[in-house]
């Protein structure tokens, strides 16, 4: 049997609940990317984090045991600062709110940081700072009700952190908004920008994005028009995939990044549900019913496929009793 990455070039990593939790690595995650690379297949990672430099970022996985690089990090505040590059003359002036990272960036794409509104920059970009305060927030959006062009490098509204979830870039990029009538021009998944600078870099012909959100990741491969793979190590579970809209749903899934190398989960449709592997969703008056052996993560992730397909088809309603079944997984 053929497995799933076969014909892939490139696979694009989330970093967040793909490669890593907190401090340590997601069980499969090193051994599979280690795999990706002798088998010829090249990995990116792409994180919507601006606060980072992507040195720094390659060093954390790299200590975790992942093959990484500088050059094989890409991050939304490297493709905010492309974004402007290409758009604006050198010289033009910028209002940078965010970390030292994305002020470097910005200037290495020969714009001209300044420091307040006053200044009467061209342009507002706004990135993640665990320092942020309130008055440059103010300041972001005194130079947009000026007239300068916004840019956000993302707006996940949390991050994850070892001690819990903190409010995330979207939570300031919506205090400023609160004070301007535009929107902003978001350079991070699930944008463009930001995926589509991963496949430009890498001259992908194929690529597949692996991630653990539908909203960011699994949209953010619709939105460029490539194959994407769902894990089940993060954020996202079973009722996310089933209730992804149609822009959200992954061309396959699978426990973890180790699931690459398995052959392509397939489910079949016939009149009375969906099969997949030994399991059968049967849909009885609009309600899924699970038949067979489900004691194993792998026939539960069998389910969940068979079980999204025909929630995707409109047959049957989500069912959280039936979900609540499929135990192994989130
Ligand atoms: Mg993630």
């Amino acid at each position: 049997m053929s497995a799933f990455i076969d014909g892939h070039d490139v696979v694009m990593f989330d970093l967040d609940g793909v490669l890593y939790l907190g401090p340590d690595a997601v069980e499969g995650a090193v051994e599979g990317v280690n795999e990706l690379v002798r088998r010829g297949v090249r990995p990116t990672y792409v994180t919507n984090n601006a606060a980072r430099a992507v040195e720094q970022v390659a060093e954390h996985l790299a200590g975790l045991g992942y093959p990484a690089a500088p050059e094989d990090v890409i991050s939304s505040a490297q493709a905010a600062a492309a974004l402007v590059a290409e758009e604006y003359p050198d010289g033009a002036t910028v209002l940078v709110v965010g970390t030292q990272n994305l002020v470097d960036l910005v200037t290495e794409a020969g714009l001209t940081p300044v420091a307040t509104a006053d200044d009467a920059p061209d342009l507002v970009v706004q990135g993640y700072d665990p320092n942020m305060t309130w008055p440059r927030l103010e300041e972001a959006g005194f130079a947009i009700q000026n007239g300068a062009r916004w840019i956000a490098t993302n707006t996940d509204a949390t991050r994850p952190t070892n001690r819990g979830i903190v409010p995330g870039l979207g939570t300031m990029v919506h205090a400023v908004r609160v004070t301007v009538d535009v929107e902003p021009t978001v350079v991070g998944k699930p944008h463009k920008p930001l995926m589509a600078a991963a496949i430009k870099r890498t001259g992908a012909r194929r690529p597949v994005f692996v991630g653990d959100r539908i909203d960011t990741d699994i949209m953010g491969a619709h939105a460029v028009g490539i194959d994407s793979f769902f894990v089940f190590t993060g954020a996202h579970g079973v009722r996310d995939v089933c209730l992804a809209p149609e822009n959200g749903r992954p061309t396959a899934i699978g426990w973890n990044v180790a699931s690459l190398f398995e052959p392509q989960r397939v489910a079949t449709l016939d009149a009375a549900g969906a099969v997949c592997g030994g399991v059968r969703v049967r849909g009885v008056a609009g309600e899924p019913v699970l038949e067979g052996d489900l004691s194993t993560r792998d026939a539960q992730l069998n389910a969940a496929w068979a079980l999204a397909q025909l929630v995707w088809a409109g047959s049957v309603a989500w069912s959280d009793a039936v979900g609540a079944r499929l135990d192994l997984l989130p």
